[in-house]
């Protein structure tokens, strides 16, 4: 009887924590990984400033500015993560919004944008990211009433995206590889092969 009663204690305490779980992460819970994980000191090597402030630390760049201008003139061709080279966009799904930053209206045909939660600075709002690099894009509006096909407004950072011109060579992806990463995943890896020992 005693042991029956423990072990309902215990069942009782693993469903309090699994749902204490639930209510503390208001985000879906199967976020992909991103394949790409470098440090902040790997991503300062690869970037500018600007670029490392939006992407890797979650910024906004300044609207109307000259990566916007040239946005506007660019013509047919791809964009994609200044980061690690994904496609993200192309110029078919490109409109103007006339809110400064450089919009599109879908995403889907690459698959690279990965759209997340985001109830910072006391709102909610959808941020898009690389899906193979975690780099902060920008953010998706909807039901704004722009007449497009799906009156989506993907409001990204010019400087988050690299442009292709048609017939354009497309940016060597970046592969998965990063020293410091690696040398961390071997330390964990070896510190809980000495717990497993114990
Ligand atoms: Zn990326």
């Amino acid at each position: 009887m005693k042991l029956r009663h423990a072990l309902f204690s215990v069942l009782a305490a693993a469903f309090c924590i699994v749902n204490a779980e639930d209510k503390s992460t208001s985000a879906p819970k199967a976020m992909p990984k991103p394949e790409i994980v470098k440090t902040d000191d790997e991503w300062k090597k690869l970037l500018t400033l600007e670029q490392y402030e939006v992407t890797r630390g979650r910024g906004t760049e300044r609207p109307f500015g000259h990566i916007y201008e040239e946005f506007e003139k660019q013509g047919e061709g791809t964009y994609h993560c200044v980061c690690c080279g994904a496609e993200l966009f192309t110029s078919k799904e490109k409109f103007h919004s006339g809110c400064g930053w450089p919009s599109f209206y879908d995403s889907s045909k690459a698959r690279g944008v990965l759209e997340k939660p985001d109830n910072s600075h006391g709102m909610r709002r959808i941020e898009t990211v690389c899906r193979r690099c975690d780099a902060h894009l920008g953010h998706v509006f909807e039901g704004e009433g722009f007449k497009t096909p799906t009156d989506r407004r993907f409001c990204i950072n010019g400087v988050a995206l690299k442009f292709v011109p048609k017939g354009g060579e497309a940016p060597k992806l970046l592969d998965v590889s990063s020293e410091a990463v690696q040398k961390k995943k071997d330390e964990v890896a070896r510190e809980g092969g000495v717990e497993a020992e114990k």
